[in-house]
């Protein structure tokens, strides 16, 4: 089953339902497409798929929908109210500011615990920290935006600081996956949006994602409480993008139960994922490298530390 739904002139969307990979069966092989499909779809990149899953209770993955983000559509109803892409008791789930030793792990635990996926927006600095942990990221098949190079406040920046922390962000992140291009999506600071780095945004194609539902898990550190803030908010609107971070320590505590207590409510999980991913620029990945020093030495390709000039 797929189907592509072109909304407006900035977005498409492509759902691909996820009935199609039953959870508690080993993982069938590509279901064919209809012939119709097949001669009319484009070369795309390899579609996600999900991996068989051992837990008849997971919470699981509904469905994944690929986004194009030329032009930088936004998404969350607190900033962007143009892409109404979730159904009724469908939630997407974001984790910002990581990597970070233990709290990140625990949280990726828990998804892998209930075969389900999420968004990430790590911080610059802390893919340079902790590179290992955010290839762990990646490697169970979350998707990886970026949030910044230092999470200043975007708007007590020049545009040219702000796209300086904008760029070095999403280079440091690159480097970090082992000098990979990086989702299109993007989250700003405090959800702080300058206009000029929103339309900047625009001309990097990358799609902006703000919240539905904010956690305020960064107030609060208990993770019964973080629960209930999460499940309050779900309950009230039935449906959206939850904001949460895996840097909080309460927090990834908490998701374990918090991904149970979804799962008994009804409530679904979308996996985004991008069309294009985005290429670092040279200059601002230069700088990274620098201002970390030997820190991502490791992540550079050997070709560009080591070559013979003489000799075979
Ligand atoms: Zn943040």
């Amino acid at each position: 089953m797929r189907s592509a739904l072109a909304i407006g002139f900035a977005i498409t969307i492509t759902t691909a339902s996820a009935a199609v990979w039953a959870q508690n069966a080993p993982a069938p092989a590509a279901p064919a497409p209809a012939p119709a499909m097949a001669a009319a779809a484009p070369a795309a990149a390899p579609r996600p798929t999900l991996p068989a899953c051992s837990n008849p209770n997971a919470l699981g993955v509904e469905r994944i929908v690929q986004i194009d983000t030329t032009g930088g559509p936004g998404f969350g109803f607190e900033h962007f109210k143009a892409y109404d892409f979730l159904r009724d008791k469908e939630v997407v789930l974001t984790f910002d500011d990581g990597p970070w030793p233990g709290n990140t792990e625990r949280v990726l635990k828990a998804l892998a615990d209930n075969c389900t996926k999420a968004l990430f927006f790590p911080i610059g600095k802390h893919a340079g920290w902790h590179p290992e942990i955010l290839k762990e990221v990646a490697k169970a098949g979350h998707t990886i935006g970026s949030h910044t190079w230092s999470h200043k406040d975007l708007t007590k920046l020049t545009p040219d600081e702000a796209k300086a922390e904008i760029e070095k962000g999403i280079a440091a992140v690159s480097i970090a996956l082992g000098n990979k291009p990086v989702g299109p999506f993007f989250r700003f600071p405090a959800l702080r949006h300058p206009p000029e780095m929103v339309k900047y945004l625009g001309t990097r194609n990358i799609g902006i994602f703000s919240t539905d539902m904010d956690s305020f898990d960064f107030k609060i550190h208990k993770p019964d409480q973080v629960i209930k803030s999460v499940m309050t908010k779900v309950e009230k609107h039935g449906k959206g993008i939850i904001l949460m971070h895996d840097f909080q320590h309460g927090t990834s505590e908490a998701i374990p139960e918090l991904l149970k207590r979804l799962k008994a409510g009804g409530y679904k999980v979308v996996q985004v994922v991008g069309k294009t991913p985005i290429e670092p620029l040279p200059e601002y990945k230069e700088a990274v490298l620098k201002e970390m020093g030997g820190g991502l030495d490791e992540a550079r390709p050997m070709s560009s530390v080591i070559q013979t000039i003489q000799g075979n």
